[in-house]
């Protein structure tokens, strides 16, 4: 192969355009090339492709990435793990990289607020040498220093892909934010991030999942990834009447828990009345400035809520996702949510498919 072709964002609004570039061949110390076998297509994508998040554009777009390594560079010999790394191996890899050395990542542990992080699909431009730093392509170029973590052969890609960003940045929520044995967890929204953190209270031991989203067959998804009831927005246009739902579900009190995940600001609101006096709301949703809302501080005081909001994952994140996914039940549930796939030349009609939640989770396979 001697070109590489790939879908880049070069304005915004604007369809992706479908590049080539010259097929890299090297790689520097402990640098790696990979063939890229499957790419998510996140919602993030979709703030990006609106201008809602700034990019250095062009971006070849895609942070959620299975390939295959074609070459490793001098010293790197290990995964993240410690596991040996083979060119052929099957790899998945951390989407940001952090300088270790910025006041959050060395003073303050929150490494996913480095002032220097970078991520793939995001933050590399283009034009700029080696070109190859999205997930929209036939082919990326991994910079030394990333976290790559070689797959077990029990996990199929297409399980790590629907599982995608959105089960680390939840597995990150719960930790920040977390579940107890027996709790009970409101979810608001049924997107990737919405089904994700369903799927870690669970996991965790959440007794009674509440999730409130749609379309329906979204709602069959969480029902599977382990909600024991769910809350059709359609069905029940009326916020007040989703409350008193959702309230009387949890036994009247109010959730442990409340996980947003929908997105827009408005669900901040309702979202904020549904946990129990002296419960917690984590706010995991909010990933692009999708604008203001008014909102009474009085909650937070009179129910003694603690609100709290979680960014990105780190690597452990990612480790904590492929243990989880070694899990029959899970690698099924997860590569399920895949109901969409395209050939990177239609990467435009996968990317309005998230846009317009016609898919469970859509994938492009270069
Ligand atoms: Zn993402
Ligand atoms: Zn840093």
């Amino acid at each position: 192969m001697t070109s590489v072709k790939a879908a880049v964002l070069t304005a915004y609004e604007q369809p992706l355009e479908i590049r080539e570039y010259r097929a890299l061949t090297e790689a520097g110390p402990g640098e790696a090339l990979v063939r890229i076998e499957l790419a998510g297509i996140c919602g993030t994508d979709v703030h990006l492709w609106l201008g809602q998040l700034p990019v250095p554009l062009p971006v070849i777009l895609g942070h959620e990435t299975v390939g295959r390594i074609e070459v490793l560079g001098a010293g790197l010999e290990k995964d993240w793990r410690g596991a040996e790394l083979r060119v052929g191996d099957r790899v998945a890899w951390a989407s940001s990289i952090v300088c270790g050395e910025c006041y959050y990542c060395r003073v303050k542990r929150q490494p996913t607020r480095c002032v220097a992080r970078k991520a793939y699909g995001i933050s590399y431009c283009a034009n700029d040498h080696p070109h190859l730093r999205g997930g929209y392509a036939e082919q990326i170029h991994l910079r030394a220093g990333t976290a790559i973590f070689r797959i077990p052969d029990t996990t199929p890609s297409e399980a790590v892909i629907g599982a995608g960003c959105a089960l680390t940045t939840a597995i990150h929520g719960v930790e920040r934010c977390p579940v107890e044995w027996g709790d009970s967890v409101i979810v608001q929204g049924t997107g990737p991030v919405g089904l994700a953190a369903i799927a870690v209270a669970k996991q965790a031991g959440a007794a009674n999942i509440i999730a409130i989203g749609g379309p329906p067959h979204r709602l069959e998804l969480a029902r599977k990834m382990g909600a024991g009831h769910v809350i059709d927005i359609a069905a029940m246009p009326s916020i007040e009447q989703r409350r008193k739902e959702a309230i009387t579900l949890t036994g009247g009190y109010g959730a442990d828990i409340v996980i947003e995940c929908v997105g827009y600001p408005d669900a901040v609101n309702e979202g904020i009345e549904l946990p129990r006096d002296g419960g917690r709301f984590l706010v995991l949703g909010q990933y692009a400035n999708a604008g203001n809302i008014s909102f009474n501080p009085h909650t937070i005081t009179r129910k003694q809520l603690t609100v709290q909001g979680s960014w990105g994952f780190e690597p452990r994140h990612v480790d904590r996702a492929l243990r989880m996914l070694e899990i029959p039940h899970w690698q099924h549930l997860f590569a399920n949510e895949i109901t969409a796939r395209y050939p990177l030349a239609e990467a435009n009609a996968a990317l309005d498919t998230v846009k317009n939640w016609r898919a469970g989770k859509t994938v492009l396979i270069p």
